[in-house]
């Protein structure tokens, strides 16, 4: 090796190591493209929504079925229909729904697209009132009778006190809400046997078509949100669907991966998450919510605690 050679290698090593050198002294540069995800409550990756509306009197054995199975629900109230025909009593609405969330869907179920601004603020306002009467704490969310709404519907409930509402369009995928007033469901429970009696090929496509979905979320492997919806009364009747609810509760209950939740305990929660103040670099997270939030960060998942900074080790 000639020595021209010989000093081009050494002056090329020495350069290099104090390039090795600066890189760990200097700080680490801000990271602007840190993925940081949303971990639902307890660090679980799926959740699971159940949502009734109408309070029909079937809605008694619906309730049952669901605490014999460790399961909560989100039901929705029309609180001018509760004690008329086939409709719960305002009785028994404290005592039932125990454990699981009274939400609202307007007095007196109108299609709330074809109403003047003042008679959706009626129907809103006056059912949240009514229920919170009967359930002693502060109704916050709805469902739109029929699944009907548009922008003058929002429009007209922004302000109400209404956090999130839902809608009847099914997505037949685990996606989050992408606007809380236009809530999406996942799938209808078994809700087009009611339509379409006696039509065992509809039934047996509509029940594959359900046991598949519930099979591929148990099996997700990234965050899902499973929001199933329904009326109770839909189960009753001679297209009988009971067996199949309860096949299906059992299919879902118990499970450690499963986080069970309202859909104003969902709502809070992703309020919560969104509302996690992050420092420049994502070393360190605010926590100013009284509820646990979980994230995952870099694919690492930390939990970070009400009312805490902490710093993040990814
Ligand atoms: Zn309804």
């Amino acid at each position: 090796m000639n020595s021209k050679l010989k000093i081009l290698i050494t002056l090329f090593g020495l350069f290099t190591l104090i390039n090795s050198v600066n890189s760990q002294t200097n700080t680490a540069p801000a990271k602007s493209n840190i993925p940081i995800e949303m971990l639902f409550p307890q660090g679980k990756s799926k959740a699971l929504i159940l949502s009734f509306d109408d309070g029909n009197i079937a809605d008694k054995h619906l309730v049952k079925l669901m605490n014999d199975y460790g399961l909560v629900g989100t039901f929705h109230l029309n609180s001018n229909k509760l004690g008329t025909k086939d409709y719960l009593t305002k009785e028994e609405i404290k005592s039932l729904y125990k454990g699981h969330e009274v939400s609202g869907h307007t007095a007196n179920h109108p299609s709330l697209n074809t109403l003047s601004k003042v008679d959706v603020i009626y129907e809103v306002l006056d059912d949240r009132k009514e229920l919170e009467r009967l359930t002693d704490y502060p109704v916050r969310g709805m469902s739109y009778p029929f699944g009907n709404t548009n922008d003058f519907v929002i429009e007209a409930i922004t302000g109400l006190g209404i956090e999130y509402a839902r809608t009847v369009g099914d997505t037949y995928n685990f996606s989050m809400p992408v606007d809380m007033l236009k809530w999406q469901p996942t799938i209808h429970l078994f809700g087009k046997t009611n339509y379409i009696p006696n039509d065992t090929a509809n039934d047996s496509r509509e029940l594959a078509q359900f046991y598949q979905l519930t099979t591929d979320f148990l099996k997700a492997n990234s965050l899902a949100l499973f929001y199933v919806w329904g009326h109770s009364w839909e189960y009753e009747g001679p297209g009988n669907k009971w067996a199949e609810v309860e096949k299906f509760f059992k299919m879902v209950s118990k499970n450690p991966d499963i986080c069970y939740t309202t859909q104003i305990g969902l709502t809070d929660y992703i309020n919560a998450y969104k509302s996690l103040k992050f420092s420049v670099d994502k070393s360190m997270v605010t926590n100013l919510s009284s509820l646990d939030v979980f994230v995952k960060i870099n694919g690492k998942a930390f939990p970070i605690e009400a009312r805490k900074t902490k710093t993040l080790n990814w």
